[in-house]
């Protein structure tokens, strides 16, 4: 059997990174995982694994650990540029360093794990990004200001990319998430609105499970390199 290429996944040690990590290598992919908590992605134990602690907002960490994993598995066929915060509150009294730091970790964070791979990716003709946008991309919600704008800000750019990298035969496949079981909402810290996003989610029967994202990623992945699944939106039924 032919061994499968190398996945990086940025923020895989929690919630849709930690899914999409270990159903790629169930499906037999070695795995280079990505996050400050470096314990939690050691933990995993996933065979054919690298894990690496790396801050997101560190563009020469990151390329370190890529240059890393690829000595030991060959090029990153796929990157899952994943990590992100929600820092929502109120724009009118939130600390602009909430702001700062959205920007920086779901914004350049995601640029940076693409810069690590893509000129990789173009030199083979080969390879895929996918980028971790949310719903909160496509529509916008009164308490989530900044945090909408750095999802949406990764529609623009993937939508650009994927025009850019086409001619390359690189996909670029946008994640575009409603609301998922993971430990997101710890990084609420405005009480008004964390209260509020727990009782709409209440109201809708709660968020859908992480593993299904990482499966319909799994699955847009297989497909020949000549077929497309540009994005990925998924949400509970009853969410609005
Ligand atoms: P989690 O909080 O469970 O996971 C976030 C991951 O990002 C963790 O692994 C965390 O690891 C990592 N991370 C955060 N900051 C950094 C950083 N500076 N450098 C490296 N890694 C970092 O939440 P989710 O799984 O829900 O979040 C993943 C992505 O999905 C985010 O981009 C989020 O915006 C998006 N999303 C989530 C939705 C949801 O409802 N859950 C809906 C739509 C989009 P560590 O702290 O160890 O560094």
């Amino acid at each position: 059997m032919t061994a499968k290429p190398l996945v990086a996944v940025t923020g895989a040690s929690s919630g849709i990174g930690e899914a999409t990590a270990r159903s790629f290598s169930a499906a037999g992919h070695p795995v280079l995982l990505m996050a400050r908590r470096i314990e939690r992605l050691e933990a995993m134990r996933l065979p054919n694994s690298v894990c690496r602690q790396v801050d997101v907002r560190d563009r020469a960490v990151l390329a370190a650990a890529v240059r890393d994993a690829e000595a030991k598995f060959g090029p990153v066929d796929m990157m899952f540029a994943n990590a992100g915060v929600a820092r929502l509150g109120d724009i009118g009294k939130q600390d602009p360093a909430d702001w700062d730091e959205m920007i920086a970790i779901n914004i350049n964070g995601v640029m940076n794990s693409v810069h690590a791979v893509m000129s990789g990716m173009m030199e083979r003709r080969h390879g895929t990004l996918v980028m971790m946008s949310s719903i909160a991309g496509r529509k916008v919600y009164p308490d989530h200001t900044v945090y909408c704008g750095t999802k949406y800000f990764v529609h623009g750019v993937a939508e650009s990319l994927r025009e850019y990298l086409s001619g390359y035969d690189v996909r670029v496949i946008v994640i575009s998430p409603g609301i998922i079981e993971t430990e997101v909402l710890d990084g609420v810290r405005d009480p008004v609105t964390l209260a509020n996003y727990k009782a709409n989610k209440a109201a809708i029967g709660g968020g859908i499970g992480a593993e299904h994202v990482a499966n319909l990623i799994l699955d847009a992945y297989n497909l020949p390199q000549n077929a497309l699944v540009q994005e990925i939106c998924i949400t509970p039924t009853r969410q609005k």
